[in-house]
């Protein structure tokens, strides 16, 4: 069966950006230098304001949107340019238009924005953009590990939907456990292991199908009204990894080294997500991350204290007895 996600309109193509901002009218463009600087001399349709994100505090966004004309907003670049464009459009209800940068993250088919707030990240907002361009070229301009990192926040389904029926097992489920729950998910993992090569040769089709992937889970999102399907123990070890070492590395990334971890700490088909990174050619040697060996013993001994001080869904990360990790073992599931 082939994969067919639902969504927000989204158009796909190879240098499609400078045509739809040309014609876009009169415009506030949200960026960053990098995927700006790429199309600035083809744009002959200036933008009345140009936004440099970056600071995701409420109260700053809240502002941007205050004093923004009432025009249409163009969001280009990572997730803190979506973000921001998001904002701003919620605010003033003012049309909207996303042109993604990276593959990274799905914040460009999701409708809340990531507020960073009093030292955490908080979501709220409500944006639907009127179209999402998906241009080829600015993946392929970006670093290649940007663009296969863009495998993590799927790739987490297959940790996530395991730790929601550990909860719903262990009678802490707040949000309905289904049977069809991990049938969605496999559809998810299979249609990313059908396309990870792709990914890896940044093809059209290989790109186009991790998108439609993000597309769908951003209104799975929205459609149940919470991310449980998604986000599990995986990203509970990025979040510990990010506070035991006060410093991040590319989400997708983190959440591909948690999704390792944590599948086989579950005895959930690690060598199924191994395999599928081996074909996204994501990075997860600790030498190509820059991560140190003790900082992922560390993190994952801070694991289960961290998780219940932070209060996250119940999960496999509430099962980690920092007193009987195996150091090399849990570091063989990342070096090879
Ligand atoms: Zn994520």
């Amino acid at each position: 069966m082939t994969f067919k996600a639902q969504g927000f309109n989204a158009t796909y193509g190879n240098n499609i950006s400078v045509d739809a901002i040309n014609n876009a009218g009169d415009y506030i463009l949200i960026t960053q230098p990098e995927p700006w600087a790429l199309l600035d001399h083809k744009i002959d349709n200036r933008p009345l304001q140009i936004i440099q994100s970056g600071d995701l505090s409420p109260q700053h966004l809240d502002t941007l949107a205050k004093e923004s004309p009432a025009v249409t907003v163009i969001g280009l670049g990572g997730g803190g340019a979506m973000d921001t464009a998001k904002w701003i459009h919620w605010r003033r209800q003012l049309p909207l238009l996303q042109f993604p940068s990276l593959p990274s993250v799905d914040a460009c088919f999701t409708r809340m924005s990531a507020l960073r707030d009093r030292g955490g990240v908080r979501y709220e907002g409500d944006a639907v953009p009127e179209m999402v361009y998906v241009d080829f070229e600015l993946f392929r301009a970006a670093p290649k590990s940007m663009v296969t990192s863009g495998i993590g926040d799927v790739l987490s389904c297959q940790t996530a939907w395991f730790d929601w029926k550990l909860a719903h097992e262990a009678g802490k489920d707040e949000f309905g456990w289904t049977a069809e729950m991990p049938k969605i998910s496999q559809t998810y993992l299979d249609e990313l292991y059908l396309c990870a090569p792709g990914i890896a040769e940044l093809t059209d089709d290989g790109l186009r199908r991790l998108m439609e992937l993000h597309r769908d889970i951003g209104w799975r999102c929205h459609d149940m009204g919470h991310a449980r399907f998604e986000e599990g123990s995986e990203h509970f070890f990025a979040y510990t990894f990010e506070e035991v070492t006060g410093r991040t590395i590319l989400h997708g990334e983190l959440v591909s080294m948690g999704v390792l971890i944590m599948s086989y700490l579950q005895g959930n088909n690690f060598q199924r997500a191994k395999e599928t990174i081996t074909l996204a050619k994501t990075r997860h040697r600790l030498e190509e991350l820059g991560v140190k060996r003790e900082e992922v013993i560390e993190s994952l001994r801070r694991l289960q204290t961290y998780t219940v001080e932070q209060n996250h869904w119940y999960s496999q990360a509430r099962l980690v007895d920092p007193n009987r990790i195996n150091d090399d073992e849990i570091i063989s599931l990342l070096d090879w």
